[in-house]
Parts: C-alpha cells; sequence; structure tokens
C-alpha cells in the first residue's frame, strides 16, 4: 500500500497535474507501491516556468543575508530531518542508512557551500582606456533555470541540482527522476520551504516514465528558462544537451563514467582492497564515480583479486531497511537485468567470476577489451580487473573510453601517483585514494562523453551567471 501522495510544487502551492493524472512510485526491494505522485504533462510544466519567472525580480533582488539564512536553515533542517531521509531512502532507491546519511551530509554542506558563494563579490573593477571611466565585470543571475535530478545519490543530486542556481539569484523548476520523485525532488523542496524559501522560487514538477521526454522538452525550450542542468545518463544527457544547444541556452551536463582504479606495484594491497571495495560497491556501485575497472600491475594482480573476492564475497546483501545491509536492491529490474547481461556475456565470452554472479556483488577477471563490461558503464554491483604490464599499459586502457568522469591511483609515492595523474583524461583524478568521492567546494565533473560544465564552489555559481560589462562616463 502506498505510504504518501504527492502533488506538484508550483508557486508554493501542492497541485495536481492538470488532467489529475497520478504514477506510482515503486519500492525496488519490495516492487510495492511506495508513493503516488502526480504526472504533469507539458501544460503543468508551463505552469511551474510561469511560477519561476514571476518570483525571479524578488529572489534575484533579495539581500545576500536573506539568501543565506534560508541556506543555511535548510542545511539544519536537512541534518535534523535525518532519519526521515534514510526511510525515504531505503523505500524508494533500496538505499542502505550508510548511504542515506551520507547523502544527508553532503547535501547539507552543499547548501551551506551555496550560502557562502552568496556573500562573496559579484565583479570587478577593469582597467580602462577611458580616462575616468568606471569599468566593471558583474556578475548576474540569468533567470528560471531547469534542473534535473537523478535518483542515484537523490538527496546529493537534487540540493546540487538547485543551490547553485538559487544562490546566484536564479529561480529553478526541479524535474526529478521518476524513480525518485520524493527523495530527489520533493523532499529538498519541502527542506527548503521551511527554512523561509519565497513562493515559487524553487517548483517541482514530477511525471510519468512515459512522460519524460515531452516533460524534459517542454521545459528546456521554455523561452523563459535561460539555463539547464542535468545529471544521469550519457544517452539522456545528449538529448537535453542537443535540445538546449538547439535553443541556444547554456548547460552543465553531468554524465555517465567509465572509471578506472589504477593499482600499482607498490601499492598497500590491504587498503587497495578496501579502497576498490569501496569504489565499486558503495551504494551497489551505482554511483557515477564507481570504480568499474580496476588496473592492477600483473605482479601483485594474482594476491589483490584473492583478497578483493574473498571481501567481497563476504558483504552483507539484503533489506536496505536492516542496518547491516551493505549491497541493497538495484533501483528497477531493468537495471538489474542490464547488470547481469553484461556479466553473463563476458562469461560466456571466457571472463572469470571471482565472486558473485547471480546478481550478488561480482568480480571478474580474465576479461577482454571485446566485452561490453570492458567498455560500457555498468552502474551495478560488479567491477572487473585487468592485470597490466606497467603504468604506460594502465593509462592507455583508463583513457581508451569515451567517457572521462574520475580515476583513482593507488601508490606508495605520491610523485609517481601525480606524474600518471596528469596523463589520465577525466575531469577528476584521486591519487591515493580511490574514484568516487566529493566536496562542494571543488569543481566537480567530466570530459569527452561524461559532459561539460562544472557544479561547485565558484565554478557552480559562474555557470548559472551572465557576467556583463558594464561603464559608467565621467561628467
Ligand atoms: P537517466 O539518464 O536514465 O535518467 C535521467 C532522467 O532523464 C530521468 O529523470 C528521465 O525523466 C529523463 N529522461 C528520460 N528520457 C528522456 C528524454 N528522452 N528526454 C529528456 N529527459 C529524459 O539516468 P538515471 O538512471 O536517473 O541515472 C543514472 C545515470 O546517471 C548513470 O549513467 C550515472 O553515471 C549518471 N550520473 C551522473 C552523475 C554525475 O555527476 N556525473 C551523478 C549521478 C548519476
Amino acid at each position: 500500500m502506498a505510504s504518501d501522495k504527492r502533488e506538484l510544487l508550483i508557486g508554493g502551492d501542492s497541485v495536481p497535474a492538470l488532467d489529475g493524472r497520478t504514477t506510482d512510485d515503486l519500492n525496488p526491494f519490495t516492487g510495492e507501491v511506495y508513493a503516488v505522485v502526480a504526472a504533469a504533462g507539458p501544460a503543468d510544466v508551463t505552469r511551474a516556468v510561469d511560477a519561476a519567472q514571476a518570483a525571479f525580480p524578488e529572489w534575484s533582488a533579495t539581500t545576500p543575508s536573506v539568501k543565506r539564512g534560508i541556506l543555511l536553515r535548510a542545511a539544519d533542517g536537512l541534518e535534523a530531518r535525518t532519519a526521515e531521509v534514510v526511510a525515504v531512502m531505503a523505500a524508494e532507491v533500496g538505499g542502505v542508512g550508510g548511504w542515506a546519511g551520507f547523502n544527508v551530509m553532503l547535501a547539507a554542506n552543499i547548501l551551506r557551500e551555496a550560502a557562502a558563494a552568496v556573500t562573496q563579490p559579484v565583479g570587478e573593477v577593469l582597467t580602462t582606456e577611458v580616462p575616468g571611466q568606471l569599468s566593471l565585470a558583474v556578475r548576474e543571475p540569468l533567470g528560471v533555470v531547469a534542473a534535473f535530478a537523478p535518483w542515484n545519490a537523490p538527496v546529493i543530486l537534487s540540493a546540487r541540482a538547485v543551490a547553485a542556481p538559487l544562490a546566484a539569484g536564479n529561480t529553478v523548476v526541479l524535474k526529478p527522476s521518476e524513480d525518485a520523485p520524493i527523495a530527489a525532488g520533493l523532499f529538498i523542496a519541502d527542506v527548503l520551504r521551511e527554512a523561509g524559501l519565497p513562493a515559487g522560487v524553487l517548483n517541482v514538477v514530477t511525471n510519468a516514465p512515459a512522460d519524460a521526454a515531452a516533460v524534459a522538452e517542454a521545459l528546456i525550450t521554455d523561452s523563459r528558462v535561460r539555463a539547464v542542468n542535468f545529471t544521469g545518463s550519457t544517452e539522456v544527457g545528449r538529448i537535453v544537451g542537443t535540445l538546449a544547444a538547439q535553443h541556444l541556452k547554456p548547460a552543465v551536463l553531468e554524465l555517465g563514467g567509465k572509471n578506472s582504479l589504477l593499482v600499482l606495484d607498490d601499492a598497500d594491497l590491504d587498503h587497495a582492497v578496501d579502497a576498490a571495495t569501496f569504489g565499486a560497491f558503495h551504494n551497489a556501485g551505482q554511483i557515477c564515480m564507481s570504480t568499474d575497472r580496476i588496473l592492477v600491475h600483473r605482479s601483485v594482480a594474482e594476491e589483490f583479486t584473492a583478497k578483493l573476492a574473498a571481501k567481497v564475497g563476504s558483504l552483507p546483501h539484503g533489506d536496505p531497511a536492516d542496518p547491516g545491509t551493505v549491497i541493497g536492491p538495484m533501483i528497477n529490474p531493468r537495471s538489474a537485468s542490464r547488470v547481469a547481461a553484461l556479466v553473463a556475456e563476458a562469461v560466456e565470452a571466457g571472463a572469470t567470476v571471482r565472486a558473485g554472479g547471480n546478481g550478488a556483488a561480482t568480480v571478474l577477471d580474465g576479461v577482454t577489451p571485446s566485452m561490453r563490461v570492458f567498455q560500457e558503464e555498468i552502474f551495478g554491483p560488479a567491477v572487473i580487473v585487468v592485470p597490466v604490464a606497467d603504468d604506460d599499459e594502465a593509462v592507455a586502457i583508463a583513457n581508451d573510453t569515451e567517457h572521462g568522469l574520475t580515476a583513482g591511483i593507488l601508490t606508495e609515492d605520491s610523485r609517481r601517483g601525480l606524474a600518471l595523474a596528469q596523463r589520465i583524461r577525466t575531469g577528476i583524478v584521486h591519487v591515493g585514494n580511490q574514484t568516487v568521492d566529493d566536496e562542494p567546494q571543488a569543481p566537480f565533473g567530466g570530459v569527452k562523453s561524461s559532459g561539460y560544465g562544472r557544479f561547485g564552489g565558484r565554478w557552480g555559481i559562474e555557470a548559472f551567471s551572465a557576467t556583463r560589462w558594464v561603464t559608467v562616463a565621467s561628467e
């Protein structure tokens, strides 16, 4: 039975879709309906943009201290609701308690980082060729921002989708994933509303899966929407980026990855096993930064793989609401069968299952570049181990992918690690750590098919701002 019923958030009001339709929000562990949410169509999107546009003049002129106060109160309010986040994430996305707690911690810090940005200078005084003239570069908000948040780190990524745009003075229409309309959309809006965000500044449209393309298109192409941010797959990111480009709107696209963890011959292998297990299996491998490929020096490959397989084979699977569970369910049956097919095809072609298989957390070796699991983002509880002859081969494999999000390099020699880091084509690289890490003050984003634009710190603020040149002649 559904535990919750939720409507769209437009202009500060909870409202049904204009045609009254709803859609079921499923619990991935039980398969039961967790909540029933309003199913927006293009006309509802127009209403949401109307509200965001109407709220823009006042929000863009709101004083920094008021904006900062709202964002800081929202961060505190989110933390105060940790138990609720744990319950919602377990039921809506199958997230285990530790992952939900991490979502709260990082999302709260994203809101605090945005609060800090609000009081930063908004421009510079330039030199000028004209005697006596005042020449300024001034950063200003863009207007209405369309934001798309995925289900996998729902509280973090919905906070990220709205925090910098709001801090920069924009108003927002947020479209959460159909797999997490509450955790990736309505929840953060509730928290911000309780913190005092005025009506219409953040609007949320939820939709049925079949309407995703129509709703997204209505939002991106609305002439009043001035910028877009999208976090999701490369496949959909390409559609969103194309629409944004056709309508000449700037976009931040945070897309998929095929992230390599390099384990060099001097690495501490016990640390490497712990790091690789975390990198590959945290949130059942459903993180854009998840470790997909472990590139391990041949001289230590067998010892490393045996230790990794033993550790991964002992990870407790099951009910995400059970505090002992480390690996919860995948988000939906479609994703589970996609990963199962990647593993089965590889095994058919000669790969060896070193741990797991049959839906459990899986370690594969004996893989070859012709296998799909070697090339495609896994985005699930499986990882491949690839022995390499030397550092050059590791770099060559790490770079031989269309993606470029993150990489990790495990070595006891940080100078060697840094030299390798400079040769790897990703937006993010960690020396001495695995591939999954995020801090709100750091520039976050990929290269190649992992997308473009950056969230985080001043980069996130600049992405949702226009810089104008303003001059004032002397008398
Ligand atoms: P997805 O791309 O399948 O879905 C994202 C959203 O796209 C959904 O909410 C859906 O409503 C919308 N959509 C679907 N079809 C559309 C269409 N034709 N036009 C416009 N919108 C459409 O992604 P997902 O399954 O929610 O998330 C998983 C993916 O997200 C993985 O590839 C992962 O790597 C990536 N991801 C990236 C980051 C990052 O920061 N780089 C973070 C998290 C997830």
